[in-house]
């Protein structure tokens, strides 16, 4: 599979720092788990990932439309994508895992209310205290 990402892009990093700011506490890639979120407290049972809008299918973003040529190329590729995703998702949910799908062009806009966001529903989940 060539899921052409690299660690550390700029809204991961953008995230990151704003979540550090609010004081939430965690690690990156944790390669044990499914999906290998990129931001993860295994011990708080929350795990977060940043998807690319392309890469992962951001619905109804305008950075997830496929290329207009090669689209028999593409269209199975991204589907595929979309599924593993999911299946990564729900498996992590089955084991308590609190997730959350970050997405690149959400995080571009307003890096911090992202975050706010994050930590706020993870208060409200109980993963993380006030
Ligand atoms: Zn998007």
């Amino acid at each position: 599979m060539s899921r052409i990402r690299s660690r550390d892009t700029l809204p991961e990093i953008l995230l990151r720092s704003e979540l550090s700011r609010l004081g939430l506490r965690y690690r990156l890639h944790a390669k044990s788990l499914p999906g290998k979120p990129d931001i993860v407290n295994q011990r708080r049972r929350f795990a977060i990932f940043v998807h690319g809008c392309f890469w992962h299918q951001h619905r109804d973003c305008i950075q997830a439309s496929s290329p207009k040529s090669n689209q028999a190329y593409w269209g199975p590729k991204l589907a595929a994508n979309v599924l593993r995703d999911s299946r990564h998702i729900h498996s992590l949910e089955k084991s308590g895992y609190h997730v959350t799908v970050a997405w690149e062009c959400e995080i571009e806009k307003d890096p911090r209310a992202i975050a706010r966001q994050i930590v706020a529903a993870l208060k409200r989940s109980r993963r993380i205290s006030d």
